[in-house]
Formats: structure tokens, C-alpha cells, sequence
């Protein structure tokens, strides 16, 4: 998400400027040395990202290939190098690397698109806050609940796994589990032209079974740090937004879960500002390590 501004921002300043010269209000060759550094911007960032990505790669090649290859905005965007995994221990987001800022929160809006997901995306795109959104292939049967998921996803956010009918998978045999688990992950990227990166399990009660299924499907599942917003004295806004911010569970990497109802919808903008305030940053999932998670690590 974040990287997509960064494109789209010079190119804005682009526009911004051409308007600008033909109002007459700025001189022609101002607008010609902003068109110059937008173009260096933008070429810097490509490099830079190309060499991080495939060091050893044979140089020679690359100008013959860059023809053929995505434009430059979708290859910023393919080679991100993840910043975060997520610790199975707790399920937070935790730094890859030394250096990278700790005091971030992840995101998540589950049993979606149902009533209010839409809505919600379109606040956290104002706030400029990046999530995942997990979504239920019940909810993707027509066309119309089609459409939201693709305004949802259009409007920068992650797409991820969470069954179809949000069964128990204790209680399904392993061909019900992976008709639950494959199915959806099928209608997402018939939907949206990408497969999810990232599973929960309904409840996070994941099986053996899942987990395998999961694997094979080159995701990462997780379950989530704290969340409130189904118990029934938290059931407003105010009592919402005050226990996501003031909860002692609170931690570096928290991932917080939230799902697609009223009072989250409301809460979602005290939560978020709230967090800010605690010196949170919101953690966007481009930037997290969507690998199989490995059994060694548990
Ligand atoms: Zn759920």
C-alpha cells in the first residue's frame, strides 16, 4: 500500500504540474525539472529493489527484459522484501531484522464481507491504515457480495483465507477441510486475480489437516494476539475502542482481530487514532513474510 503511494505521488505531482503551466500561473521550465525528478525517483526505487531481491542475477539481461516485464508500479511491488513474520508463538508481527520499528499492530477484519466491511475498508483507507481482511466464502456467493470483495481488495487491502462456513475443522473430515480451505482461496483469486497469502482457522482452531493444507497452498496461517468485539459488553463503540486501546494485552507486533460488525465499524477510527497515541503504527501485510509457516518452529 504504502509503496503504491510512492508512485502515485510523483505521478499526481506530474499532473499537479501540467495544469499548473497551462493556467499560465507557473513558468514552463519549472514544470520540466519536476517531470526529471520524478523520473529519477522512480528509477532509484526500481534499482534499488531489483538488486535486493536477485543479487547474482546477470545484469546483461536486463534491458532486453524489462520490455516484456510488468510496469514499473508492479514490480516495485513484487520484489518488497518482507520486514515482519509472525511470531507462532503468540501470533505477533516481529521484525525480521534488527532496526526495523517494533511498535506496530496488525490489522485484521474476519467473517467478511458481510454488512459493514465495505465501510470499514473505506475508513481505514482514509486513515491510511493498511489490513487483512479474512473473508468467508459464504459471503462470496453472489454477484453483488463479488463486487464488494473487489472494492475492498481495490482499495489496497489484503485479502485473507477464512473458510467458507466458518465450521470447526476438528469436527470435518480432511476432503471437508480442504473443499473449506482451497475453494475460497479459488473464488478469491477468480475475484480479485490474486490467491491469499495468509489463513485463519475459524476460531484458531487449526488441525493437522489444515495446517498441511495450508502449506501445500503456500500460506501462512495465524491466529491473533487480543479482540473484544465479540463479547457482549464491548458490543459498543466507546467500550470498544476503549478496551483495543487500553487492554494490558497490548504488545509490540499485537495482532489485533476485529470483525465486520456495527460497533467495530464505528469503534474502528477511536482505535486506530488511539493506538497512534501510544506510539503505535499500524503494520501493513505487504510487508509481512507470507511463506508456509513451519511445523519446526512450534
Ligand atoms: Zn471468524
Amino acid at each position: 500500500m504504502k509503496k503504491q503511494w510512492t508512485m502515485l505521488v510523483p505521478l499526481s505531482m506530474l499532473v499537479g504540474g501540467c495544469g499548473l503551466s497551462e493556467a499560465g500561473i507557473a513558468p514552463e521550465y519549472e514544470d520540466i525539472t519536476e517531470e526529471v525528478v520524478v523520473e529519477e525517483e522512480v528509477e532509484e526505487v526500481v534499482d534499488e529493489e531489483v538488486k535486493e531481491e536477485s543479487p547474482k542475477e546477470d545484469t546483461t539481461t536486463d534491458e532486453s527484459s524489462q520490455e516484456t516485464e510488468p510496469t514499473d508500479q508492479e514490480k516495485t511491488i513484487e520484489v518488497q522484501k518482507p520486514l515482519y513474520r509472525i511470531n507462532e508463538a503468540n501470533w505477533t508481527v516481529a521484525p525480521i531484522e534488527e532496526g526495523t520499528p517494533e511498535q506496530v499492530y496488525l490489522l485484521t477484519i474476519d467473517d467478511a464481507p458481510d454488512k459493514h466491511g465495505l465501510q470499514m475498508a473505506q475508513t481505514l483507507h482514509e486513515l491510511d491504515v493498511p489490513a487483512i481482511f479474512f473473508v468467508n466464502g459464504r459471503f462470496l456467493r453472489s454477484e453483488e457480495q463479488a463486487q464488494t470483495l473487489k472494492q475492498i481488495h481495490e482499495l489496497g487491502f489484503e485479502i485473507g483465507n477464512h473458510t467458507i462456513s466458518h465450521a470447526s475443522l476438528q469436527d470435518l473430515s480432511e476432503a471437508e477441510q480442504r473443499e473449506e480451505i482451497i475453494s475460497v482461496s479459488d473464488r478469491i483469486e477468480e475475484i480479485t486475480g490474486e490467491r491469499p497469502r495468509f489463513f485463519r482457522a475459524p476460531f484458531g482452531q487449526n488441525t493437522d489437516v489444515s495446517k498441511a493444507i495450508v502449506a501445500e497452498e503456500g500460506m501462512t496461517y495465524m491466529n491473533w494476539t487480543y479482540g473484544y468485539d465479540w463479547e457482549a459488553e464491548y458490543q459498543n463503540a466507546s467500550a470498544l475502542t476503549d478496551i483495543m486501546v487500553n487492554t494490558p494485552l497490548l504488545t509490540n507486533g499485537a495482532n489485533l482481530l476485529t470483525h465486520d460488525r456495527a460497533w467495530t465499524a464505528k469503534a474502528l477510527q477511536g482505535i486506530v487514532e488511539g493506538l497512534a497515541t501510544k506510539g503505535f503504527a499500524p503494520v501493513d501485510p505487504d510487508l509481512i513474510d507470507s511463506s508456509p509457516t513451519e511445523e519446526a518452529e512450534r
